[in-house]
């Protein structure tokens, strides 16, 4: 993509009210643009990342073989008073139409996907599914002052499992760990990222969240290093150490939570009266999980971890773009050309391979001006062209993680 195109351009100023980082270096560098506190408009650097982590998530989800559904975001009034949450939830959004109507707008899908899958469980023979979607969520976050890590409209992935007994739930339970420490691994926050034992409410001892790491973080969890596991402090009252190895000598430190699993059991079945017949033909309730993901919240907390003085460091595995190719043009009409058409043809040669590109071709812009707004937006590898690197009949190529940048004859561009 040619950046002279881009509609979006990096910016200086910022809202006042932006106090997070992660929101002022995305709303900077032209990732996102804020419409009120909580509320955001990925734009196309933004959306890039975001369609890279979506497809990241999905490749997960399918391989332990959930089906891909999309539900609405608009809910029957009548399905959340059956769980009694219309009233409990004090962050649900309820819009009352002229009418007089009420619905609510989803912050979760319980009061959805448990209706339909009554629709079409009737028999053991039925288990075990999990359905999962990639989808907005509403919530009435009062304190929405984290910039994208604390949407009141955001993006979520959210499963749900179904199974015949606990047993079947506990198999599954298991093995989205391994996929949850596989998504979190991709997106580059495998370093800073802890299974966290969180409370799991009235149905299970623990429920486990996944805690980066960073001062950005609302949550404070206490880190076992022999394990690589956590506990929240607001479960930590009678629990003073690991639950996996003893350890008393845990370290305390702010984090945010990622994401979550929580084995749901039968607290949305039984409302609903979701259940099967059995190999005997006797009924019982069928059992669930649920496991989330906060794709903003992940982007945001990718940009909070990774981030430096100078700007954004994507993650190759979700970047924008794989390359930012820089072009410097000269006052020298001759060598400028040959310095443009260079460029040109490398970024021809790229799009050609279906290299990820973004192309610095900005016309006008000075040296000084194109490398800080490269560093900024963060593309993990930089190519530059310029008249300097020209008399080597070379490139420059520098790492957005790196200090140290090496010329890179042309014809050995090995891309
Ligand atoms: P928190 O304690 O941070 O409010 P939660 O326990 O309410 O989170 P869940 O209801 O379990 O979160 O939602 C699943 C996932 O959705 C979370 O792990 C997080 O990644 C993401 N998430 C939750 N609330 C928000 C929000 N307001 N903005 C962005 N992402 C969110
Ligand atoms: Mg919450």
């Amino acid at each position: 993509m040619r950046q002279s195109k881009l509609f979006t351009k990096t910016q200086k100023d910022l809202p006042k009210d932006e106090v997070s980082k992660n929101a002022q270096l995305l709303i900077r560098a032209g990732f996102v643009d804020k419409l009120q506190a909580g509320v955001y408009t990925y734009l196309p650097l933004g959306f890039r990342v975001l369609k890279k982590i979506e497809k990241l998530i999905r490749e997960e989800m399918e391989g332990v073989g959930a089906q891909e559904i999309l539900m609405p975001s608009l809910h029957p009034k009548e399905n959340w008073e059956k769980t009694g949450r219309w009233e409990s939830m004090d962050d649900l959004y309820k819009v009352k139409d002229s009418s007089g109507r009420e619905n609510a707008l989803g912050l979760t899908h319980e009061e959805v996907v448990v209706p339909l899958a009554k629709k079409f469980i009737s028999s053991y023979k039925d288990l075990p599914f999990s359905v999962f979607q990639i989808q907005n969520k509403f919530r009435m976050e009062l304190r929405a002052k984290s910039g994208i890590l604390r949407g009141r409209e955001f993006i979520m992935k959210d499963l749900y499992s179904f199974h015949k007994d606990e047993a079947d739930l506990k198999e599954f339970y298991e093995k989205m760990k391994g996929v949850y420490k596989t998504v979190f691994e991709k997106a580059g926050l495998g370093d800073n990222t802890y299974l966290t034992f969180a409370s799991g409410g009235s149905f299970s001892k623990y429920s486990h969240e996944y805690q980066t790491v960073t001062p950005a973080g609302e949550d404070i969890i206490y880190i076992c290093e022999k394990c690589r596991i956590a506990l929240n402090k607001e479960i930590i009252e009678d629990q003073k150490e690991c639950p996996e190895c003893g350890n008393k000598d845990l370290k305390e430190e702010k984090a945010i939570e990622v994401g979550n699993i929580f084995e749901l059991k039968t607290k949305f079945s039984v409302p609903f009266e979701l259940r099967y017949k059995d190999e005997n033909g006797e009924e019982k309730p069928v059992i669930m999980g649920c496991y989330g993901i906060g794709l903003g919240r992940l982007l945001g907390t990718v940009v909070e971890v990774l981030s430096d003085e100078n700007g954004i460091v994507w993650p190759e595995n979700i970047a924008p773009f794989s390359y930012h190719l820089v072009v410097l043009g000269s006052r020298d009409e001759d060598a400028d050309k040959k310095i443009k058409d260079t460029a040109e043809k490398i970024y021809n040669d790229m799009q050609e391979k279906g290299i990820d590109v973004l192309y610095d071709d900005r016309e006008k812009v000075s040296f000084g001006e194109k490398i800080k707004d490269s560093d900024l937006i963060g593309i993990p590898t930089r190519i530059l062209v310029s008249e300097k690197t020209l008399k080597e009949n070379s490139v420059e190529v520098k790492k957005r993680s790196e200090k140290e940048s090496r010329l890179v004859k042309i014809d050995e561009l090995d891309l």
